[in-house]
């Protein structure tokens, strides 16, 4: 495994090679796709929107 090439996710916290960036935060595969498939009313949305909303604090998006 190349670690060079892996990047923290900030969602899952897992070292991962495949992911996007937002602004310079990395956010893999995995957890960008469940994102994109977690409803408002699912338990989960919360903790997203708070790790997204820690992004656009420090950044001031
Ligand atoms: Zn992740």
């Amino acid at each position: 495994m190349d670690q060079d090439r892996m990047e923290t996710c900030i969602v899952c916290g897992q070292p991962k090679e495949e992911g996007i960036h937002i602004v310079n935060e990395f956010i893999c595969i995995s957890c960008e796709m469940e994102m994109v498939q977690t409803k408002v009313e699912d338990e989960k949305y919360p903790f997203f929107v708070n790790r997204l909303r820690r992004i656009a604090v420090r950044y001031h998006v």
